[in-house]
């Protein structure tokens, strides 16, 4: 996965068959989709893969037991399906994850028990075990600092976890296995129409060494998340709004505020939303918030009153309750919402399907969507773009595919684990060079080796790409990676021949962007 390999391939093919814009959860999916089917195909991605909302998510696979709650039973029935063919196909990135909903009024228990039971149904073969309803006593002993006052009894269940992030780049992994070409740093800045006025290539340019390139394709799909509609308006200036974008804010936090490796969830907050609290690298994931926003930005920053809202819910629902203090970061994401037919719907209650919209000139836009279907999300995209763009139809294989880095039993404990079968490669570089087995910075076992893997083989180009996505220290606890910062800049500069102009500036960059990560 060498980013100036892939950019010299750019030229080779005269005319590509599908050009994906956008390196999230969607594009990745949809260029995996297209790679696999034996399509010739390229994605670009403006800024890193995974930088914008496919970074900042809760980390959960799941059907989305609220959207059962909002009769959107056809979106949960495709969520369940998905989360189940995910854990087969990347075992070494998702998890099966317990769960435990308290309840506090006396009709809380048959309701829950209830509803998760039909979660249950309708996942299935593709089932992570059944939910069952416990008392009291069982749910204290599952989650200990929950608050006992009025608590009446609790209902746990199964769903899926994972590392957002690291799924991205074992999918960017698995476009080039499949013969695609994946580049990050590459912006489209206009499409390219024929004579006929249907779009057929984008121009983008190389955001490192601003060069310019046209990429030729029989179709174009549009999968920018929050920006499709930029992307849409340069096909048609007067296209009507797509997308509304709604900010959800998480807080990291000690896990000492769990106290289980058990999740909590609260399916309804003193505003209606629902409130996790879940188990990740070893810390804990509070959230989140459902915030509409105007503005798009690759970098949003999460409001006092949603930060207050998350520490003020868990307050009800735990005896030992984190503060402003205790947050090691705070992350926040826009969801890509298809915009609603009536005016004035609460974003909480737009649904989370996707849909996919053509164009008069062939453009194929791919608006709203999960995680966790991304591979249904870009099955569908593909077939429009198919029958767009007249390719010769091919079945689609990726149900059965094993994604990069495939491997089964992998050690959960362990936080090579999310680079599944690469793992013994990085163990490789530090059998070479003993000194990249050393750690990166004190009280995290991250390794200097896994600096040098980032860049040799999953195109961590910044100080930024690798604390923030390639390894999660970033999300994880921001002080943290801000002291990591000039091991990192060092290695990389080696890595990638540049001087020490270079890893200052990468260091004043990261501390700038980090510091939007800690709580004043
Ligand atoms: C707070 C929150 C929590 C969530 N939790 C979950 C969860 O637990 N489980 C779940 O299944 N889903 C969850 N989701 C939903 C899920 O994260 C999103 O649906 C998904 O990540 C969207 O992916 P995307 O590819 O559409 O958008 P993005 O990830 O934003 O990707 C779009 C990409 O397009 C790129 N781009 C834009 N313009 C250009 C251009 N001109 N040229 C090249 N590239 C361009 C951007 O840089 C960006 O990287 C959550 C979402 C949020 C906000």
């Amino acid at each position: 996965m060498n980013r100036e390999l892939n950019i010299s391939k750019l030229d080779q093919n005269n005319i590509w068959d599908i050009v994906v814009i956008g390196g999230g959860a969607s594009g990745l999916g949809t260029a995996v989709e297209a790679a696999s089917r034996g399509y010739k195909t390229v994605l670009v991605e403006q800024s890193d893969f995974a930088k914008g909302t496919s970074s900042r998510s809760t980390k959960l696979v799941h059907g989305g037991v609220r959207y059962l709650e909002q009769g959107d039973v056809a979106l949960v029935l495709e969520a369940l399906k998905e989360r189940g063919i995910l854990i087969k196909n990347a075992p070494h990135l998702v998890s099966r994850q317990e769960f435990v909903i308290p309840n506090y009024e006396w009709w809380d228990a048959p309701f829950y028990t209830i509803g998760l039971k039909v979660y249950d149904l309708m996942s299935g073969k593709y089932g992570f075990g059944d939910s069952e309803y416990v008392n009291k006593e069982t749910t204290i002993s599952k989650m200990p600092n929950l608050l006992e006052k009025e608590l009446s009894s609790g209902v746990i269940y199964y769903d899926g976890q994972f590392d957002d992030s690291r799924l991205a780049i074992s999918l960017a992994q698995t476009i080039i296995d499949y013969g695609g070409l994946a580049i990050n740093y590459m912006k489209v800045s206009s499409l390219v129409k024929n004579k006929s006025g249907m779009v057929k290539g984008v121009r983008v340019t190389d955001v490192e060494s601003g060069e310019e390139h046209k990429i030729k394709a029989r179709v174009i799909i549009n999968a920018t998340g929050v920006f499709a509609d930029e992307i849409i308006k340069m096909d048609d200036p007067t296209a009507e709004k797509t997308i509304v974008a709604s900010q959800g804010v998480h807080l990291v936090v000690d896990k000492k505020f769990l106290g289980s490796e058990t999740a909590l969830m609260i399916p309804k907050t003193s505003d209606g939303r629902v409130l996790f609290a879940v188990p990740w690298h070893d810390k804990v994931i509070l959230g989140t918030t459902d915030t509409p926003v105007s503005e798009t930005t690759l970098e949003p920053r999460a409001l006092d009153e949603e930060v207050d809202f998350i520490l003020n819910t868990c307050s009800q629902y735990l005896k030992s309750t984190p503060g402003r203090n205790d947050v090691l970061s705070v992350y926040a994401g826009l969801r890509p919402l298809a915009a609603p037919e009536q005016e004035g719907k609460e974003t909480k209650e737009i649904s989370r399907g996707h849909y996919i919209n053509i164009s008069l000139a062939g453009l194929v836009s791919i608006i709203g969507g999960k995680w966790t279907t991304y591979r249904k999300i870009g099955e569908d995209a593909v077939n429009n773009a198919v029958l767009m763009g007249g390719l010769k139809e091919r079945l689609s294989v990726s149900m059965q595919m094993p994604l990069h880095g495939y491997m089964m039993g992998v050690d959960e404990n362990s936080h090579l684990r999310w680079y599944g079968s690469d793992a013994l490669k990085i163990r490789t570089l530090i059998d070479r060079d003993p000194e990249l087995g050393e750690i990166i910075i004190e009280n995290y076992n991250f390794l200097k080796a896994e600096i040098v893997w980032a860049v040799r083989d999953e195109m961590a180009r910044t100080v930024e790409d690798f604390l923030a996505r390639r390894i999660r220290l970033l999300f994880i606890d921001a002080k943290a990676a801000i002291d990591a910062a000039p091991v990192v800049a060092k290695i990389m500069a080696k890595e990638l021949g540049q001087r020490r102009k270079w890893q200052r500036l990468q260091i004043e960059d990261f501390t700038n962007l980090a510091k939007g990560y800690l709580i004043e």
